[in-house]
């Protein structure tokens, strides 16, 4: 399943949670350039038609994602394009020391590091983004984790809807993303599915998880936890906020992890579901004040 995603789509997105939360509205015009620009990335590299990796299904069938132990230089000038085009956003996002700052730019503007980085963002190599954010004096490291997932993710999902229909007819029944094995930013029941006539085929509702960094959506069990896979109902929770049911909070008790959750029937025009994100923090907070962990920590809902 495709996800929406482009320029317009998010500008409209970050317009609806300002008129619906005016708390928001600062938050979300801060974010705004960078979204924008990641989005405006994603269909240049797409339109580039470059490299795809190979799916190889005896693999993905083990539960190893598509990316995993795949050489990702061929991607390293996206990589490094993306890169100097984002970090004067992520400058104004993050408000870092300036002199930290160029090191950083310089070290990004270099194959070998961001190829590394990369590596280690799908490896979950943590160590080697403590190290090397201890080396350019950027911390705390989920800083500079930040800074690469920002900069990789347009590059990645041009890489995913370059795979395009193969990737839904993988059989992949994991809580992490086939693709590059990170863990979902948010969870969806499907849109009502549209004819060409414009007549409704289906219902919907079908639940997708959606990747925090490549933006790829997989289908995934309804009634199951994607951090720990428990699907006993009893130690599964949800809970919404001033009866607005549409977006909730799915979390499980025995992991102690929670996932956002969008109903997309109820959502006309389709969000963005990155951008979307910004107007749910309230729901952030109120998991957190329940003792629940995001199962996708990011800028935002990582509230410590
Ligand atoms: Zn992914
Ligand atoms: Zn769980």
């Amino acid at each position: 399943m495709k996800s929406v995603f482009d320029q317009k789509t998010v500008a409209a997105t970050l317009d609806t949670i300002k008129h619906r939360v005016p708390a928001y509205a600062e938050l979300a015009d801060k974010f705004r350039p960078l979204f924008v620009e990641q989005a405006r990335l994603r269909g240049e590299f797409v339109a580039e038609e470059g490299a795809l990796p190979p799916i190889d299904t005896a693999r993905t069938n083990q539960g190893v994602p598509v990316l995993v132990d795949v050489d990702l230089s061929p991607w390293a000038g996206n990589m490094k394009r993306s890169a100097a085009c984002l970090l004067p956003q992520l400058f104004d996002v993050l408000k870092p020391d300036e002199e930290a700052w160029r090191k950083l730019e310089a070290f990004l503007d270099d194959t070998d590091n961001i190829v590394g980085l990369a590596q280690a963002r799908i490896e979950g190599n943590w160590k080697h983004f403590e190290d090397t954010s201890v080396q350019l004096g950027i911390t705390p490291y989920t800083t500079l984790l930040y800074v690469a997932e920002t900069v990789l993710s347009p590059v990645l999902r041009a890489l995913v809807e370059g795979l395009g229909e193969p990737l839904s007819k993988l059989g992949w029944d994991e809580g992490y993303c086939p693709v590059c094995g990170a863990t979902p930013s948010i969870a969806q029941l499907s849109p009502k599915e549209i004819t060409e006539l414009d007549q409704l085929v289906g219902g919907g509702g079908k639940k997708f998880l959606h990747c925090s960094l490549c933006g790829h959506d997989w289908r995934y069990k309804r009634n199951a936890c994607p951090a720990c896979g428990n699907d006993d109902n009893d130690s599964r929770e949800v809970f919404y906020i001033d009866d607005v049911k549409f977006e909730r909070i799915e979390a499980c008790h025995k992991c102690g992890k929670y996932c956002l959750s969008i109903d997309m029937r109820e959502c006309d025009p389709l969000p963005d579901l990155d951008a979307v994100q910004i107007g749910l923090i309230h729901l952030d907070i109120f998991a957190r004040e329940h003792d629940l962990i995001p199962i996708s920590p990011t800028i935002w809902n990582n509230l410590d």
